[in-house]
């Protein structure tokens, strides 16, 4: 890791860490004999331990904790008893366990039963996929549908949704989420036409007749209501999108904006053991303003726990929604759309604040990041900045008067690598090249000493954090473009980018004390990978195979 960019906080939780393995760490030589065999031992390959040790040859697991590493023949001979499991790397790697730092695992579930738009690249092809994929009957839902990728750029219209599905309510998502397109049959149970007024923080997109074109953009979504899914369905769905999560080599995500019922189905599946994946969970906006009520951190947790509360301060580039300081590149006069007045964004954090939550903020252009970092700063004290962690989520777009107060206020920066390679092609254009060098700027962040946490955005993005990882040290699109990377002054080395991913999200949870390395007295969240997770081959990186991943010392998923 290089040591120059790394912000004074990662050497304190650095140092925790290696404090907490005490004496045992040097190897097999100064490891007293254990009071018990090891239940698991993983050996033969590179393991990635996180902290100064960097790699050993084998670790060793009891129960949920790791209780030794170091030298694979010398763990084995102290640990190996005769109901010890091992796995065998054949020559692969581990790391700490990866962790998606902002994720929407029920949105994925969803996504699974929905129709997947994305890299569609015409109106034409969105309705070949729908016809292929669809439901016989009822709703047909689909998402991830991107405008930029087609003929000309235009937002669609109702028309070629309407001639191919004329009975059926069809409601696509845009790629961001932040949009929504629909056909006839849905603008009419949505009760969408030329006199309907879009609510605040949203947009009706019209012909020039004043007819509705079908695309409802941020807050004018919520016209349409979708018909609700049964508690089995949803439970079918959440198990369905943990194990494609397992499968991709993620021990934990931090799961953003869930209401009342997600957190039931979530307690239920844990308190059955059927929820394997490590979940931190950020209530939505609608919950905190409803019967939330306060935070009880001392509720008995096995795998889940809600931490926070997700709020929004502004839209999304895609859709022109983020709230930028000034005009839009390739809109003259507008400037996106704040989801609050300042006063209501500062009281929704105080109330936050109030119940003990930690506060976790959409913010995306730099207006909506300036609102933010100025609610934080007027309504918690240093003291709560220090114990709660407010984050801002997404930060793409930054004054540069405001890199610096990630750092001096404690917010922490969570941003996705891979939102800067699927939007590299037309951020120029809406930001103009002055402000485009302040965007997704994980460096700048990091040099001016910010905590940063890495995810996915996921299913606005793939699950697998490989990808993430490839974007964060290339800035590149897989097929290796543009050359060199898009600014890449702002490229992170693989360990720093794997920092992001562990370390830094068991920080902002605070659960760096017992998650985010692989040493002696941490618990046992590891993901193993087929092959050797270096920098070497780039390409190879992306897409490099998981063989198992082991949550808590036990194998939750293996190839
Ligand atoms: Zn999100």
């Amino acid at each position: 890791m290089n040591a120059a960019v790394i912000p004074r906080r990662r050497f304190v939780a650095l140092g925790a860490a290696v404090a907490l393995q005490g004496c045992r760490r040097g190897g097999a030589a100064a490891t007293p004999t254990p009071a018990r065999a090891a239940d698991l031992i993983v050996h033969g390959g590179t393991i990635h331990t996180g902290d100064a040790q960097r790699t050993v040859a084998a670790i060793a697991i009891a129960g949920d904790r790791i209780v030794d590493r170091g030298d694979a023949r010398a763990l084995r001979s102290t640990w190996q008893g005769r109901d010890t499991a091992l796995l065998d790397l054949q020559g692969g790697s581990a790391c700490p366990g990866l962790c998606d730092a902002h994720a929407h695992l029920v949105g994925l579930g969803r996504a699974l039963a929905t129709v997947d738009l994305r890299g569609a690249g015409s109106i034409d092809e969105v309705v070949a996929r729908l016809r292929a994929g669809a439901p016989a009957s009822g709703w047909v839902h689909g998402r991830g549908w991107d405008q930029n990728l087609w003929p000309g750029q235009a937002m669609p219209t109702h028309a070629a949704l309407t001639a191919a599905f004329p009975d059926r309510p069809v409601w696509l998502r845009r790629v961001d989420g932040h949009a929504g397109w629909g056909n006839a049959a849905l603008l009419a149970i949505a009760g969408v036409g030329p006199d309907t007024k879009a609510p605040a923080g949203g947009e009706i997109l019209r012909d020039a007749a004043g007819q509705p074109t079908g695309v409802l953009v941020d807050a004018a979504m919520s016209l349409v209501t979708v018909p609700a899914t049964t508690t089995d369905e949803r439970r079918t769905q959440l198990l369905a999108a943990q194990q494609h999560a397992l499968q991709r080599g993620l021990t934990g995500v931090h799961e953003m904006g869930i209401d009342a019922d997600d957190d039931a189905l979530y307690r239920e599946l844990d308190r059955d053991q059927r929820l394997q994946l490590r979940v931190h969970a950020y209530a939505s906006e609608g919950w905190l303003e409803g019967d939330l009520g306060v935070r009880d951190a001392t509720a008995a947790a096995r795998r889940y726990a809600l931490v926070g509360v997700k709020l929004y301060a502004d839209g999304a580039l895609g859709s022109r929604g983020a709230a930028l300081l000034a005009d839009y590149d390739d809109r003259a006069g507008h400037r996106g759309l704040m989801q609050h007045r300042p006063a209501e964004l500062t009281a929704l954090v105080e109330r936050a604040v109030r119940g003990g939550w930690q506060p976790a903020t959409h913010a995306i252009g730099d207006a909506a990041n300036r609102a933010t970092l100025d609610a934080y700063a007027a309504v918690m004290t240093k003291d709560q900045r220090r114990t709660l962690r407010p984050r801002i989520e997404h930060c793409q777009v930054l004054a540069q008067s405001d890199l610096a107060r990630f750092g001096e206020l404690g917010v922490i920066a969570s941003m996705q690598p891979t939102h800067a390679t699927s939007d590299m092609a037309w951020v120029p254009a809406r930001l103009g090249p002055e402000r485009t060098q302040r965007a997704y700027a994980w460096r700048s962040l990091l040099l001016q000493h910010a905590t940063l946490c890495f995810g996915s955005d996921f299913p606005v993005e793939q699950v697998d954090p490989t990808l993430g990882l490839y974007a964060a040290i290339t800035r590149q699109d897989l097929a290796g473009a543009p050359k060199g990377g898009w600014l890449p002054e702002q490229r992170l080395s693989l360990d720093e980018a794997l920092w992001c991913f562990t370390q830094g999200a068991a920080f902002a949870v605070q659960r760096e004390h017992e998650l985010g390395t692989l040493a002696p007295g941490m618990r046992a969240d590891v993901t193993c990978f087929a092959g050797r997770l270096d920098d070497d081959d780039r390409r190879a990186l992306a897409t490099l195979p998981v063989r198992a991943t082991i949550i808590d010392g036990g194998v939750a998923w293996q190839a």
